[in-house]
């Protein structure tokens, strides 16, 4: 959330939502798993690395008002 408000989702049964805009779920790497950045390859001369740990995924939502400002910009 980036204005730090606490947002109220209600998501009824056939998947719809309001109270809020979902932007998608997306996973980081658990820093305190065991794990490392494995090279797998290379594109366009950077290294493509695989987290080989844990990671953990977070859905990003943001309020009405962020999201409504954001695309008036
Ligand atoms: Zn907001």
């Amino acid at each position: 959330m980036e204005c730090g408000k606490t947002i109220e989702i209600t998501i009824f049964e056939d998947d719809t939502y309001e109270g809020g805009n979902y932007f998608g779920e997306f996973t980081v790497p658990e820093e305190e798993s065991e794990g490392e950045y494995e090279k797998t390859g290379e594109w366009e001369g950077y290294d493509v690395v695989k987290w080989t740990g844990k990671k953990v995924s977070h859905e990003y939502w943001e309020c009405d008002d962020c999201a409504g400002s954001s695309q008036d910009v």
